[in-house]
């Protein structure tokens, strides 16, 4: 990669200790930039030292949002080595959201091979502690100085690392859920299927009302009916009813997440019965009522799979599998991480090493 410039850090940062990190609130020794104009294209691709970037305040993003972020992991294998889990599959999505904001794709490719090289320089970063991984943000901002509500005509695509622990302090551990009937996060046709900045500041509310409820993130419900289930916080959502694992479908409203990908295909090499299609809250409260509402999980890069203990609804409780993590839920966390931090095989082939 020739055209790729580095500019080395000349001092090394103290690194956290393994059991005391706290998510997305340290960074690497370095990061990736590069630019876009109208005439160059995407050019000028360089990893320098972690550090604020200069922007013009009127810059576009900070004014109407045109951005889209991506959220994968690197895992340390006891071996030494460093994994990436699907990435192609997070550029490709990065380039769908971008499309739906109006931003210049960025060739896939090269994107991969560009973080492999920061992951080369930065791999002392990687943490290896059990359920620790260096989270990985590759994003892309609008910066032409220009008031006008229109689509800017340059751009910073930058990645940011980040060292992890456990997204629950607890581990995986079934969390409480609110069901959110006010406000929405997304409706076909506007931007929910992008991982976009507005989508999540949009939530913030929401996410309020349901910790003032004693619960720890809010099930969305479309925005139309306000009646069929949408996502959890940020995270894909399954339940199991009499024996069928189900997830809402996409719908233009729904985040594709990898890991919900992911969680299909197991589930259907495993011979589990799973479907894709709309589920409303009626359908689920009335399996709880049967007894027939065996499991509720979320599926995301963050947490990997988190059990869902109740289900907050109105004033009705439902307390799911006693709050106790179900047998697919566990199952798939095990394999999941296990392929993830190479102590299972990757039979699949979704991993990549970074050498
Ligand atoms: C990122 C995200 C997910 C999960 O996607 P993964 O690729 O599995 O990490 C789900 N929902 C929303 C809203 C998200 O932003």
């Amino acid at each position: 990669m020739s055209e790729l410039e580095i500019i080395r850090s000349t001092h090394k940062k103290q690194k956290p200790e393994d059991d005391q990190l706290v998510f997305g609130t340290q960074f690497t020794d370095h990061m990736f930039i590069m630019d876009y104009t109208p005439e160059r294209g995407w050019h000028y691709p360089r990893i320098t030292p972690y550090e604020p970037i200069a922007l013009e305040p009127a810059s576009t993003v900070f004014h109407y949002g045109q951005m889209v972020f991506e959220g994968l992991k690197a895992y340390r294998t006891k071996e030494d080595k460093i994994l990436l889990f699907r990435p192609e599959k997070n550029f490709q999505r990065l380039n769908r959201s971008s499309e739906r904001l109006g931003i210049p794709a960025i060739d896939e490719e090269k994107a991969l091979l560009y973080l492999e090289e920061l992951l080369r320089i930065d791999r002392e970063w990687v943490p290896s502690l059990d359920g620790t991984a260096l989270y990985i943000r590759p994003f892309i901002i609008a910066t032409d100085p220009n008031l006008t509500p229109k689509p800017s005509n340059t751009y910073k695509f930058m990645i940011i690392l980040s060292p992890v622990g456990s997204y629950y302090e607890e581990g995986i551990h079934p969390v409480g859920i609110y069901v959110e009937e006010q406000f929405t996060r997304a409706v076909k046709g506007g931007t929910g299927m992008a991982k976009t900045a507005g989508n999540y500041s949009a939530a913030y509310k929401a996410q309020e009302k349901a910790v003032n409820k004693g619960q720890s993130q809010v099930l969305w419900l479309d925005a139309v009916e306000k009646k069929y289930i949408e996502e959890v916080g940020s995270m894909n959502v399954f339940f199991k009813i009499d024996g069928e694992v189900i997830t809402p479908e996409l719908s233009g409203s729904i985040l594709e997440g990898v890991t919900r990908m992911t969680t299909i295909e197991l589930l259907k090499k495993w011979d589990i019965p799973v479907t894709e299609r709309k589920i409303s809250i009626d359908e689920i409260a009335k399996a709880y009522q049967e007894g027939k509402l065996e499991e509720a999980f979320g599926t995301g890069t963050a947490a990997v799979i988190s059990p869902i203990g109740e289900l907050l609804w109105n004033d009705q409780k439902m307390v799911i599998n006693d709050r106790i993590t179900g047998p697919i839920a566990s199952k798939l966390y095990e394999k999941l991480t296990g392929i993830q931090t190479g102590v299972e095989e990757d039979q699949y082939n979704w991993t990549i090493e970074v050498i």
